[in-house]
């Protein structure tokens, strides 16, 4: 039953992650508090309330890794656990009385733009809604990707996604295989490793793992962070510095990377004495191509008795035995998918309907394309955060988010300097200016050089997840909006508040 039939908002924010959150924060700071946070789930968080596997932490440390609006004194570690990154989210929801704009279990089923009336028809899984502005801040991390694996459905025992973990599931003395070895299953595989009866990881491509500097944040930093700001926000300067610094190696001299490489064996070596282990786990890319992972405990788990390296991918899988694709078989009690998320193809890209009466992603069939990360050509009026090329290989998205943050915020007030009825719809040109302009550059980056094959890179080999440059230099980029870029769409003043009429165009 529509429950809210007919409602209409400002703003319908998609998603209560750090993105959403983050957009709402903002809006009400801007003096605009006509907005509604759509949420499917039942609370906030995004991917860090969907993402409770064993050992899951952010390895961004915390203190970057937070909203520079919502400092946080009291962060217990240098990478904090998702149980206090959640709860961190809970209490900006709380502290900056965001609760009661979000409506929970309402998944965005469809967005229909009117192009008669300059809004955005909404269908929830609780109503509709028309909205003259959306924020899809869906994240790219938010659904999970299962590999099509033949044979799977035959399997007789537990089936489940590191992102939508079981915890009713009881892993011990159970045979499992952790398929995948990207930071999600490198938390997970030492966690489990203990508990377990066997452990068999599936690993397609071995991944870089450098160590991780991680210790509890004392009860003296946190007391001085509290008492004294200025040590707070020093080492966050300090933490976004050194990582601003890393980037010109990762976007222009992936070469230099090559030092890092060193680095990483030497932890490997540590950790595992057996050469034929090590050549298994030793990669044959440049650092970097993939994301770069940290931690202390996943090579010595891996050197455990309990534990077997499959140097290849789950192939196929025949009751409980599980095929590699070099032709090893296991048998297993449960099957984690450790595989990663649907990142440049977007599911929340099928249920937009834009101008032109196409989906986002018939648009971006050929490759997802953004003005500025944020606004797809023919969608007017709907920003994305964390949208194409905004992702980063070594800092905190938190610094991303923020700069969306400042666009949407421009965004809102060009709105209201122009008056009446509008909607900015962003030119093409523009976009593929953009777009071109970052894809120029990706040419050097170590994500196209490496070697690798990533979930950067869309299905035309195509990096359209990455940004190519430092922070700071997005931040620059995102600080305003350039109404040159955008077409202004008006309905003409005869007819606002009249019945509905033909949008009419004007260019700004
Ligand atoms: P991911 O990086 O996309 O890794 C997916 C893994 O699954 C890859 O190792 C991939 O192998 C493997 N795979 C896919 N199909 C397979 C098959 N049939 N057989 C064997 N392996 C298969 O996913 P993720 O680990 O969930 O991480 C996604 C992103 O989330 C990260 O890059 C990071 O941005 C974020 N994250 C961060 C943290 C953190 O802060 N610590 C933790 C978790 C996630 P190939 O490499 O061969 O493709």
């Amino acid at each position: 039953m529509a429950e809210r039939e007919h409602e209409h908002v400002r703003v319908a924010v998609i998603g209560s992650g750090f993105g959403g959150l983050g957009a709402a924060v903002r809006l009400r700071r801007q003096g605009i508090t006509d907005f509604v946070v759509l949420e499917r789930a039942g609370s906030v968080g995004g991917t860090w309330r969907d993402n409770s596997y064993p050992g899951c932490a952010c390895d961004v440390p915390s203190h970057l890794y937070s909203f520079s609006f919502a400092p946080n004194p009291e962060w217990p570690r240098n990478f904090s656990g998702q149980p206090h990154i959640r709860a961190y989210l809970e209490r900006v929801t709380d502290t900056f009385g965001l609760r009661p704009h979000i409506r929970f279990d309402s998944e965005v089923r469809s967005l229909r733009w009117n192009g008669e009336e300059l809004h955005w028809e909404v269908e929830t899984a609780r109503g509709a809604l028309t909205a003259d502005v959306v924020v899809s801040a869906t994240g790219p991390l938010s659904d999970p990707k299962v590999p099509d694996v033949p044979g799977l459905d035959s399997f007789p025992g537990k089936v489940f996604h590191s992102a939508r973990w079981d915890h009713d599931y009881d892993l011990r003395g159970k045979r499992i295989a952790m398929i995948g070895t990207g930071a999600s299953a490198i938390q997970i595989v030492p966690a489990v490793q203990p508990t377990v009866d066997r452990l068999t990881l599936f690993q397609r491509t071995p991944a870089w793992v450098l160590p991780r500097a991680d210790r509890r944040i004392s009860g003296l930093e946190r007391w001085l962070h509290t008492r004294v700001p200025a040590t707070r926000v020093a080492r966050r300067g300090l933490l976004w510095g050194i990582r601003e610094m890393q980037v010109s190696a990762f976007t222009k001299r992936p070469n230099e990377l090559g030092l890092i490489e060193g680095l990483a064996k030497g932890h490997m070596k540590r950790a595992v004495k057996d050469p034929a282990l090590r050549a298994k786990l030793t990669p044959d890319y440049r650092i970097g191509c993939k994301r770069i992972l940290l931690s202390n405990s996943y090579y010595p788990a891996l050197t455990q008795p309990n534990v077997d390296v499959v140097a290849s991918g789950l192939k196929e899988v025949r009751g409980n035995v599980l095929v590699a694709a070099d032709g090893t078989e296991t048998e297993a009690d449960a099957i984690v998918f450790g595989t990663g998320f649907h990142v440049t193809d977007m599911p929340i890209a099928h249920r937009v309907t834009g101008a032109n009466g196409t989906t986002l992603a018939e648009e971006w069939k050929d490759g997802m394309e953004s003005l500025r990360g944020a606004s797809a050509a023919g969608f007017p009026n709907f920003l994305t955060i964390i949208g194409p090329n905004t992702g980063l290989g070594n800092s905190s998205m938190i610094l991303m988010i923020e700069s969306q943050l400042n666009y949407l915020v421009d965004y809102m007030r060009q709105l209201d300097v122009l008056g009446g009825k509008i909607a900015l719809n962003a030119r093409p040109s523009a976009v593929h200016a953009w777009t071109r302009g970052i894809q120029r550059r990706m040419e050097r980056t170590v994500w196209t050089t490496g070697g690798c094959d990533s979930w950067y890179l869309d299905a035309n080999g195509r990096n359209t997840t990455a940004w190519p440059g430092t922070t700071a230099e997005f931040r620059k980029l995102t600080r305003e909006v350039d109404l040159a870029e955008y077409e202004v769409l008006r309905v003409p003043a005869s007819r606002t508040g009249a019945r509905a009429g033909q949008a009419a165009k004007a260019v700004a």
